[in-house]
């Protein structure tokens, strides 16, 4: 059984059955089917619940585990989620509302995220969720939001810490952000927190995306922590929460090897045990997005057309990056590389031909696949880019050349 990832990190999470690609437990040509057309998302709910009870394993028992709506913000798959997890992140009034709807209690969501508006805060105050402030224009606008409606704003403060997260992919903390309020204002932050009479939660920071690292995420943890610790020095009331972030980063590029997740739960599990003595009432959380749900997705698309053009064969697939704008190299990668990728009704069989994979949209940038391995395709074969359960359709820009959407199913 060769796949066409030899470089790739393995990817095991999807069986064969025969020549098959199973996905949900059903072979991909009848899911096609059953989906109605392509391109389309299929996110397997085993292969999700099966990532967070391995987590939930290895995690402190104390410690929150919370999921990011941002990363995949399907309503099904966020439901899924809701009645496996401790929380739930957002980013929007509009992931709120998917939240709510998912059966999360509000005390168990936090909203974060620079720029709320007026209207966003006062929603989230009526709807009782936690708030995690990125400026002091927020914690005004939240007390207003709590006068008027005669609720107790529950506010967390984001820090902006003065580190970063080594090696991830994208860096959201340390320097100049737009993101949190650095830790040297922090102390001001929280005076201004009890004259407006906001109810103190805790504290939020987030350093960076996608590390594969685990000594680098531990230093962070660490730094998080310890910075948390000397700031709660200053806070009006005891913490309750201390949400470390997340970063935790899955396989996309050859080369890249799984997270080795036994070192960080044994750092964590110290971090709790520290917590627990220094501040008994504080429990810890963790946010992470990809790291739930990016295994767990497939983006499926049809081969429409196959073209020499002097030394390439390529397939022209009906997908592309009006989709699946990561897959194409053009969310955040400075060097394009391909995600894994096979003929989802060909998975068995040897992948010993080149080929370029590339979508209908008319820019060189619609690239799915350069220079992949695949096996002998034909026109109606189904390309499958794996790793996809994150960052996909919403992440992506539908409306670019107006072909149909792509459909979402969880299965
Ligand atoms: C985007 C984001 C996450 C999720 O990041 P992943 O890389 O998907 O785990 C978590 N927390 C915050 C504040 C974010 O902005």
């Amino acid at each position: 059984m060769t796949r066409p990832t030899l470089s790739h990190a393995a990817m095991t999470q999807f069986p064969l059955a025969g020549d098959e690609l199973l996905v949900g437990g059903m072979p991909l040509t009848r899911l096609a089917e059953r989906v109605g057309q392509t391109p389309f998302y299929a996110y397997d709910r085993q292969a999700i619940s099966a990532r967070i009870d391995s987590l939930k394993a290895v995690l402190p028992a104390r410690l929150e585990l919370h999921y990011a709506i941002k990363a995949n913000p399907m309503p099904a798959l966020v439901a899924h989620i809701a009645s496996r997890v401790d929380g739930l992140d957002v980013a929007s009034a509009g992931e709120l509302r998917v939240a709510l709807d998912a059966g999360m209690a509000a005390a168990a969501i936090s909203f974060a995220g620079p720029g709320k508006r007026a209207q966003e805060l006062r929603q989230a105050v009526a709807a009782g969720v936690c708030l995690n402030a990125e400026s002091l224009t927020e914690l005004q606008r939240l007390h207003e939001a709590s006068q008027a409606l005669g609720l107790p704003a529950r506010v967390a403060l984001r820090v902006n810490p003065d580190f970063e997260l080594k090696s991830s992919g994208m860096r959201m903390g340390g320097g100049a952000k737009p993101f949190g309020i650095d830790a040297e204002a922090i102390p001001a932050a929280l005076r201004r927190l009890a004259e407006l009479e906001l109810q103190f939660e805790g504290f939020h920071l987030y350093a960076g995306s996608q590390s594969l690292r685990a000594e680098a995420l531990i230093e962070a943890q660490s730094a998080s922590f310890e910075l948390a610790l000397r700031l709660a020095a200053a806070a009006p009331g005891p913490l309750r929460t201390l949400n470390l972030g997340g970063g935790f980063g899955v396989p996309y590029f050859p080369g890249e090897a799984r997270l080795d997740l036994a070192p960080i739960a044994d750092h964590l599990a110290a971090l709790d045990a520290q917590l627990l003595s220094a501040q008994p009432q504080a429990r810890l959380a963790l946010e992470l997005g990809r790291y739930l749900v990016a295994e767990a997705g497939v983006y499926v698309c049809r081969v429409q057309d196959i073209k020499q053009s002097r030394d390439t064969t390529f397939l022209i697939t009906d997908g592309g990056l009006h989709q699946h704008l990561a897959a194409s190299g053009n969310f955040g990668q400075v060097i394009r590389k391909n995600y894994p990728v096979l003929l989802g009704n060909k998975a068995g069989q040897n992948a010993d031909q080149r080929y370029s994979v590339v979508g209908p949209l008319c820019t060189p940038l619609d690239v799915l696949g350069s220079e992949v391995m695949l096996p002998q395709a034909a026109i109606g074969d189904l390309f499958v880019v794996l790793q996809s359960g994150a960052y996909g359709a919403s992440a992506s820009p539908r409306g670019f050349l107006s072909h149909p959407d792509v459909i979402e199913v969880l299965i």
